[in-house]
């Protein structure tokens, strides 16, 4: 059966840039512009027999450009993945005609920092807020700090943009850090894993409950660990954010995994 063209549209892939093995970045042309907030995902598919396979994947690009970007990491087995990773520029895939999702810089509060905390492709919604910020102008009386986890260098697609903005500029922080530096002997950045480091930085950059939001974004046992971390810190659940990328395995129950 063909897709409902009134709930999907077809994007093109305009181009793809692999930074890693199983690790890439594309940009897409969708037939009618997607309208979405920074922090935002996309539902993505493609057909097999007759059937959409389709998930979520955050937005890296800003609402400001005219193309989509996203950041792809390859589920060896999984349904989708495998699937996007074949695909090529000129190439065109399924995606939803409207965007979802709650996970956006959080406005409301009056909190004048915001903590972001990713690994690896969970860095995708930070990447549209923060260049949202920058192209509107260095933002006054706001402070942000991305904490970025990965095991190996290579895997920080953005680090040389990001880098970039956060040089001179006094509102935005980056730290990438790397969890198994023996095999990234070059590396001379941070170490650990982010929930290893993220007290670390609570503390020394003085993100303080009273007017810090936290953003968790990724691995669910990263979110687990960074929630207890930032409670016993003092922060209080309102002020967590969570977008957790899939659940483990181990956590579907017996029954889910029959269905
Ligand atoms: C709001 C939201 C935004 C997301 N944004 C992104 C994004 O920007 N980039 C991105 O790559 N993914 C993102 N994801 C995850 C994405 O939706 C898919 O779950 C993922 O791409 C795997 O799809 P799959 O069909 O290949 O694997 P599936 O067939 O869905 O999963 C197979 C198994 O692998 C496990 N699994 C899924 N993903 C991973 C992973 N990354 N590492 C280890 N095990 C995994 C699952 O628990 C499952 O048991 C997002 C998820 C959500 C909910």
């Amino acid at each position: 059966m063909a897709p409902d063209t009134r709930k999907f549209q077809r994007a093109e892939i305009v181009s793809r840039n692999d930074v890693g093995p199983d690790l890439w970045v594309v940009r897409l042309r969708p037939e009618t512009r997607l309208a979405f907030k920074p922090g935002q995902y996309a539902t993505l598919g493609v057909e097999h027999n007759g059937r959409m396979i389709e998930r979520a994947y955050s937005i890296c690009s800003s609402p400001l450009e005219d193309e989509l970007e996203f950041f792809f990491e390859l589920v060896p087995g999984g349904e989708l993945t495998p699937r996007l990773y074949r695909l090529r520029p000129g190439e065109a895939l399924w995606m939803r005609r409207q965007a979802k999702g709650l996970f956006t810089l959080d406005t409301r509060s009056g909190h004048t920092q915001h903590l972001l905390v990713a690994t690896v492709t969970g860095v995708a919604p930070y990447v549209s807020m923060v260049r949202t910020l920058a192209a509107s102008g260095s933002p006054a009386n706001l402070r942000i700090v991305l904490l970025h986890g990965a095991s190996r260098s290579w895997e920080f697609a953005y680090r040389e943009e990001l880098e970039s903005l956060a040089q001179g500029s006094g509102w935005f922080h980056y730290i990438p850090t790397v969890s198994r530096p023996w095999e990234d002997p070059a590396w001379r950045g941070e170490v650990g894993r982010v929930e290893d480091v993220l007290r670390k930085y609570t503390d020394r950059l003085g993100l303080d409950p009273p007017s810090t939001t936290a953003y968790l974004c990724g691995h669910p046992q990263m979110i687990e660990a960074a929630k207890g971390i930032l409670k016993r810190r003092g922060f209080p659940k309102e002020s967590v954010r969570e977008e957790v990328y899939w659940i483990p395995r181990k956590a579907v129950s017996p029954a889910k995994q029959t269905l």
